[in-house]
């Protein structure tokens, strides 16, 4: 129902309403409150202390406006056992006019101190002479500048919802069908709107609220489990030349790892299977995944059936290209690369190749899923760093084939519960090992005063033939902030010392010239190369084991492992240094992030840091995004839901075909957004 023939609304109330994102009844239904107050309890002013969260209940004994640099208004209220101000820097002249010498009121806040104990801008409720106050527990809302304006402040949302409640029809539209909460053993979801917004008891409010979770995950994860039993029936099996593997891992300059073995293995069984097979393979930064890849891509395309294997950057996509072409030329297989910047008779010529069958391996960017790139017989579709990439586009490529496995790869580990429900379709492996022989990286944070003292010992390093990556959050230089540019860093370690090279790249240069740049920091032409996060993603130098990382602050966490997977590739002793002033706030996640190397404790802790919704990856996605659900607080809940829809989909409720037409009326109405993020 819309707002505007909701009764008692004026349009200056829906306006603001309107602009706080509140459009109809339903809007307002799903309004979250941010907390519950227990008014059962009332406090007693000379037991309060700062920081208690409080109701009094007293009488105003002196009020006052005080003009000055910040005009207040304040009143003093007395409970009998104590006197505490009131405070108001908004509305002062509202409040003066009500809040006068003798009326009794209802004040709800938050004590803090400030000559004396306060509460600023508290809840206030007037209360006449003996009126009996009536307790219970209540809910708080967001109040916006514009609302409060308005006088638009908790009591007035309180009194909508007894209203909105209070009417006769009220009826949700995508509420799930009524079969389904009572099978759930759930109150239908209205039912749980009204315990959050009118609640009888803080219990009751919270189970309404777990209910609502519930049915918001239940959704998700019945996708999740029709998209898994769909590969089922779409699959062809196949046999892989795996002697061409044979082969390669024999001209590999090293063995497998155990864990690339298993993952190998795998892969391997799946590719073979008649089930349409798709996996993510997560393994952290350096793991070795892609000669994983590199392998199985190997044994499908000696088949005479195409690949694909698509990466986020250009950077990344040649570098793939350098060390896999080998591999491919010596077994006899045509790979062609495919990016953005490649000329259009290129790209012509490509595509036709591919369209043609005459290319077995095709690497690129987002260029592949371009509508003139087609192939003869696209079976096998890789995506290396996939959190870079969104839905559709991963589909747009896999529409390229006909229903073609795919392997998808990252390095982002995600927390165990998280992986289940955001990849719940997607067979997981996962390296855990890294190549043996890896010297952990010492993380180090240094003062900005031992900067000199740090590029001295860079120095040296350099000079015995080590490299170092130094990585700064920003491209140009900005007066604003306090955080210097790649020319800056370029210019000052120039001026340092003459003795080492210093190159730089970012993202806004022109794709020839970062490729130069970075050719030569791989071939050790220079030794410094001072970049943006565009090295974040894949690249792999070896030889250089050293990394500074300016004003780390400005990184999440989880990047700043991505960052520190850079170095450590080789045999020799890794350092990473995060340059961060002894005072900054940020020291502390700093050292808990120089504490540890294991990126599934570092995933952890950047959520908690930054929530679920800022994970590498989301916003591409655009998912991720529920109304009650919360990553951190309720993983338990997600097998929970898996396994229920799973229950769904086997009938095992043994709902009728009406029912189950319903209940697949109701999760394809919802909006795809949260569901559909991932693959
Ligand atoms: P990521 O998993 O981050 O993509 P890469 O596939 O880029 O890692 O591998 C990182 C480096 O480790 C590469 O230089 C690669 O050649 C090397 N490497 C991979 N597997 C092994 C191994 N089993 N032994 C030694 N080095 C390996
Ligand atoms: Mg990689």
């Amino acid at each position: 129902m819309d707002l505007t023939s909701f009764p008692g609304l004026g349009p200056k109330r829906l306006k603001v309403l309107g602009n706080a994102g509140f459009h109809s009844v339903s809007d307002l239904l799903y309004n979250i409150p941010r907390d519950f107050v227990d008014r059962t309890r009332i406090s007693k002013i000379s037991d309060s202390k700062a920081g208690d969260k409080v109701i009094f209940i007293g009488k105003i004994v002196r009020a006052g406006l005080i003009r000055g640099r910040a005009s207040r208004f304040l009143a003093t209220l007395d409970d009998g056992t104590g006197q505490i101000n009131l405070i108001f820097f908004r509305g002062t002249n509202h409040w003066a006019k009500n809040i006068t010498p003798g009326t009794r009121w209802m004040a709800i806040g938050r004590i803090n101190e400030y000559r004396g104990l306060q509460l600023v801008h508290p809840e206030l409720q007037h209360l006449e002479e003996g009126e009996e106050f009536k307790g219970g527990i209540v809910p708080v809302y967001t109040i916006t500048e514009e609302e409060h304006k308005a006088k638009m402040e908790q009591r007035f949302f309180r009194n909508l919802y007894a209203r909105i409640f209070a009417m006769p029809n009220l009826s949700l539209q995508d509420s799930p069908p009524n079969e389904l909460t009572s099978y759930m053993r759930l109150s239908p979801v209205l039912e749980n709107l009204r315990r959050l917004h009118l609640p009888n008891s803080f219990a009751d409010a919270m189970q309404g609220k777990l209910q609502l979770k519930k049915m918001e995950l239940l959704p998700f994860c019945l996708r999740m489990s029709v998209r898994r039993r769909n590969l089922v029936f779409r699959g062809q099996a196949r046999n892989l030349d795996e002697s061409a593997i044979a082969k390669a891992r024999a001209a590999l300059p090293f063995t497998l790892t155990h864990g690339q073995e298993e993952a190998l293995t795998k892969i391997c069984e799946g590719l073979k299977g008649k089930k349409q097979f798709h996996a993510l393979l997560q393994g952290d930064v350096g793991s070795g995944k892609t000669v994983v890849a590199m392998l199985a891509i190997l044994a499908v395309a000696k088949c005479g059936e195409q690949c694909a294997l698509m990466v986020p950057t250009d950077i990344l996509a040649r570098q793939h290209y350098k060390t896999l072409k080998p591999f491919f030329d010596a077994a006899g297989i045509r790979t062609a690369l495919l990016l953005g910047a490649c000329g259009v008779t290129e790209k012509r010529s490509i595509a036709h190749e591919l369209q043609m069958g005459l290319t077995q391996v095709v690497i690129g960017t987002h260029a592949l899923f371009s509508k003139d790139v087609l192939f003869n017989n696209l079976t096998f579709v890789v995506i290396d760093e996939q959190h870079r990439f969104g839905v559709n586009q991963r589909e747009a490529l896999l529409a390229k084939g006909h229903f073609p496995d795919l392997l998808v790869m990252s390095a982002t580990p995600i927390p165990r519960s998280l992986a289940m429900t955001l990849y719940g379709d997607l067979v997981p492996i996962i390296l855990y090992e890294k190549p043996a022989g890896r010297k952990p990286v010492k993380t180090r944070l240094v003062e900005p005063a031992k900067r000199d003292d740090m590029k001295k010992f860079l120095l040296k390093e350099a000079l015995t033939g080590n490299r170092c990556y130094w990585v700064v959050s920003r491209v140009e230089f900005d007066d604003e902030s306090d955080s210097k540019c790649v020319a800056e860093v370029k210019e000052e370690l120039e001026n340092f010392s003459n003795q080492w090279k210093v190159g730089a790249i970012h993202g806004q240069m022109d794709e020839k010239e970062r490729d130069q740049v970075l050719n030569d920091f791989v071939k050790g032409s220079l030794q410094v190369l001072v970049a943006t996060t565009v090295i974040e993603v894949g690249v792999n130098v070896p030889e250089a084991n050293l990394m500074v990382i300016d004003a780390p602050d400005r990184f999440g966490l989880a990047q700043l492992h991505q960052l520190r997977g850079r170095i450590g590739r080789g045999d020799k002793e890794a350092w990473c240094f995060l340059i961060a002033s002894e005072d900054s706030g940020a020291r502390e996640r700093l050292a808990s992030f120089a504490s540890t190397e294991d990126g599934f404790e570092i995933a952890e802790m950047d959520m908690k840091e930054r929530g679920a919704g800022n994970l590498e990856g989301s916003e591409q996605s655009g998912a991720w995004v529920f109304r009650w659900f919360d990553w951190i607080e309720d993983q338990g809940l997600i097998q929970k839901m898996l396994e229920l829809a799973e229950d769904i989909l086997d009938n095992k409720p043994e709902f009728s075909e009406e029912v189950k037409e319903k209940i697949q009326k109701w999760y394809a109405l919802l909006p795809q957004g949260n569901a559909d993020g991932i693959h």
